[in-house]
């Protein structure tokens, strides 16, 4: 069954972004009426743009736009929160009065010519609606290798991420419904909407390069982004923990037995077996009784978050 024509909110987050502000608004203007004549959207909706407390002219861009045009709104921080909570900000303000929300950046970066696509999706029965890089050309080699090695990495911590997904993604008010229900402090959107579930669908864009103004994500901040991702998502840092203290535990047995056999040969100077041997195994054991405690520590951190067991996709017949 395909859904009724939405209102569609484009939620944008923007820190410092006057450079590019004008030129985005124009191009986002123009799609959005685009879209309500051929009747993908209602004419209900609108550009919402968070102010992430910037200190440039930024919020008195968005007063301006916002008067001119019904089309613009704005939600303004008190101060700067980052990216992901000013994004949180914009998509739980939008989600009262839209259907679908589309969240992206405000440079421009991501192909704003998918959108019409991601709508298809929806109407077609997907709640969220992921859009993925197809190609990273247009990154320099430094961005695309530290970025590319980011999503591995995570993986590889056990954190479930969209490879090359960052946070341009349609979203249903149903999901975002869910996402209010997720209390944690140190967000990390893009490892959230998996774990949320429902029908989900990709589109593919190439990701531009940002037309004006300076990333605000330096490596340091990459960095502190990645560690939160899997801080926040995966308990396995601390498993490593457990089983290396294990396997060293293991090991020390073997250089027991290696040096007991060196001191029956005589090969060794007074007290040296001892020391080796305790060594090894106090270290093996100290590790694997912190990866223990870890285990616990583990469960204390998911527990504390407190974050729903299951969300309700749909009820039929509920009522007779
Ligand atoms: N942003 C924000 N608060 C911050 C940092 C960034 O709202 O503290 C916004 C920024 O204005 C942009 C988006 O987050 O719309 C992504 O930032 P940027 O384009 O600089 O990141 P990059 O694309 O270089 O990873
Ligand atoms: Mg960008």
């Amino acid at each position: 069954m395909r859904k009724p024509t939405p209102t569609l909110y484009i939620v944008i987050p923007c820190y410092n972004e006057e450079e590019v502000l004008p030129e985005t608004t124009k191009q986002l203007k123009v799609k959005i009426s685009q879209l309500i004549r051929s009747k993908k959207i209602t004419k209900a909706s609108k550009i919402l743009f968070v102010d992430d407390g910037s200190s440039d002219q930024t919020r008195q861009l968005i007063r301006q736009f916002s008067k001119r045009s019904s089309r613009c709104a704005g939600v303004f921080l008190s101060r700067n929160y980052g990216h992901q909570n000013a994004l949180l900000a914009g998509l739980i303000e939008a989600k009262n009065h839209a259907d679908v929300v589309i969240s992206m950046d405000a440079d421009l970066q991501d192909d704003i010519n998918v959108i019409c696509q991601m709508l298809t999706e929806y109407r077609n029965g997907s709640e969220i609606v992921y859009g993925v890089r197809s190609t990273r050309k247009k990154d320099t080699w430094f961005k695309r290798i530290t970025a590319e090695g980011f999503y591995k990495f995570m993986r590889l911590m056990g954190v479930d991420i969209i490879f090359n997904h960052a946070d341009y993604r349609l979203t249903s008010r149903k999901v975002l419904n869910e996402l209010e229900k997720y209390h944690e402090v140190n967000l990390f959107l893009r490892g959230i909407f998996p774990l949320i579930g429902f029908q989900s669908s990709t589109v593919y864009y190439e990701r531009q390069e940002r037309f004006a103004g300076k990333s605000k994500y330096p490596l340091m901040k990459m960095l502190n982004f990645a560690w939160n991702g899997i801080s926040s998502f995966s308990v396995k840092p601390l498993r490593i923990i457990a089983v290396l203290g294990f396997l060293i535990t293991v090991l020390s047995t073997g250089i027991l037995l290696y040096s007991i056999i060196v001191n029956m040969l005589g090969q060794t100077v007074e007290g040296w077996t001892f020391i080796v041997c305790s060594i090894w195994l106090m270290g093996g054991m100290q590790t694997l009784f912190l990866g223990i405690i870890g285990e616990y520590i583990g469960k204390i951190y998911s527990e504390a978050k407190s974050r729903p067991r299951y969300s309700i996709a749909e009820i039929i017949n509920d009522k007779s």
